[in-house]
């Protein structure tokens, strides 16, 4: 054991040369090992690795270092979030009942609603912040409550703790999309999640140039179960990734302290803007979710989300914007402003969509590296045109 206890940051820079993979050589960086079988010595011996769809070692070093990081049993490292989070789901069976987050990711929504029900396991959607509406939509057929918090655009909180002591009082298994927070600034297996899932897209590749997820499974048994399902399945993520995916997480804390300090002062500036109806960011005081979110992490984060007052403001806003990209994703080094309702949430029906909050006039912004004097100046010019607009069209 050692006598020294690192902090994340530093953890980040060597987890993935932990396990001394390059001795013979010495060398920093994880090698690629473009080999799809690996020749066995031993007529009845085999050696760790056989195939790489069951094991390769360049994603066996992302796997062990994002365990680490997220203080998990077992890391696996797979072709998409989506990939990750449908191929957590095919832990249950016919019959089973899930409990999800209504306000939960697009592509996740599609999946239980879409596929999920097709193999015969339902689903519920609640308003996790309200715990007595969760405990309510508990069958005695439930087997996992779905949790994102942060969740995707509003930035919901749900209190980890409390969902985690539920679950376990009604024995349901518990998973979280850690992917607007990392592990940098919420460890869900310490508050007792049994598995956090990310779309390793956004923050921990950080530089939107991969599709790729995570899972990390809270014990070892889980674990297995998991790694079954990830060589039956097979949605595995390749050695190349892989290897883009571990040089990226080593930059992630400077990357994400500097985003969502940029973040917090545009949140600021957004929250007593007159045209800003809402800002919706767990680093306000205002935020309804602003103390529990700070009970149960350790910053706020780089995804902000604001409601202009319609479709057309919206438009002359992102139209009159000089610096971010506007794009579907987050978690960039260059900052990336989406509209959920046409982007992310397009999956989702439009009643559906407006009930969750998520109108026309909803965008949200995700915070890069740029300045934030540069980006705060570029929404004072954008805002000013929407500003010009609205006056025009009140004198007509
Ligand atoms: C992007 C995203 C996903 C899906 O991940 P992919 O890598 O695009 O498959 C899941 N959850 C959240 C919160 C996301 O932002």
């Amino acid at each position: 054991m050692s006598l020294y206890k690192d902090r994340l940051e530093t953890k980040i820079i060597h987890a993935s040369t932990l396990e001394n993979f390059e001795q013979k050589t010495g060398a920093v960086n994880v090698p690629i090992y473009l080999s799809s079988t690996f020749h066995q010595e031993s007529f009845d011996q085999f050696g760790p690795y056989d195939y790489s769809r069951s094991g390769n070692p360049t994603r066996h070093a992302l796997e062990l270092t994002i365990a680490e990081l997220e203080g998990g049993a077992r890391g696996l490292a797979f072709a998409s979030g989506i990939a990750a989070i449908s191929s957590a789901f095919m832990l249950l069976s016919a019959g089973d009942h899930i409990v999800v987050t209504e306000d939960v990711y697009g592509g996740t929504y599609r999946f239980i609603t879409q596929v999920l029900t097709k193999f015969g396991i339902e689903h519920t959607f609640v308003n996790l912040a309200n715990l007595e509406e969760t405990v309510r939509a508990i069958q005695p057929n439930t087997k996992v409550i779905y949790i994102e918090t942060p969740s995707n655009p509003r930035l919901g909180i749900a209190d980890i703790r409390e969902i985690v002591k539920i679950a376990q009082a009604n024995d349901c298994l518990t998973f979280l999309d850690n992917t607007f927070m990392t592990p940098l600034y919420q460890r869900p297996i310490e508050l007792g999640v049994d598995i956090v899932l990310h779309s390793a897209t956004k923050f921990l590749s950080g530089h939107s140039d991969i599709i790729a997820g995570i899972a990390v499974t809270k014990d070892e048994e889980l674990g297995n179960r998991l790694a079954f399902i990830q060589n039956s399945f097979g949605a595995i993520l390749g050695a190349q990734d892989s290897y883009s995916l571990i040089q990226g997480i080593k930059t992630l804390g400077v990357r994400l302290t500097q985003s969502s300090e940029s973040a917090q002062k545009i949140a600021s500036y957004l929250d007593v803007h007159p045209l800003v109806e809402q800002v919706f960011y767990p680093g306000l005081v205002s935020h309804p979710g602003h103390s529990i979110h700070a009970a149960q992490s350790t910053g706020a984060g780089a995804v902000l989300s604001f409601r202009l007052p319609n479709r057309e403001t919206a438009k002359t806003f992102v139209e009159n914007l000089r610096i971010p990209v506007f794009a579907v994703s987050l978690g960039g080094v260059e900052s990336i402003l989406s509209h959920p309702a046409q982007m992310s949430h397009a999956a989702m029906p439009k009643v559906e969509r407006e009930k969750r909050g998520i109108t026309d006039g909803l965008l949200r912004f995700s915070v890069g590296l740029e300045h934030v004097d540069d980006l705060l100046a570029d929404f004072a010019q954008a805002l000013r045109v929407c500003e010009l607009g609205v006056i025009r069209a009140e004198r007509r």
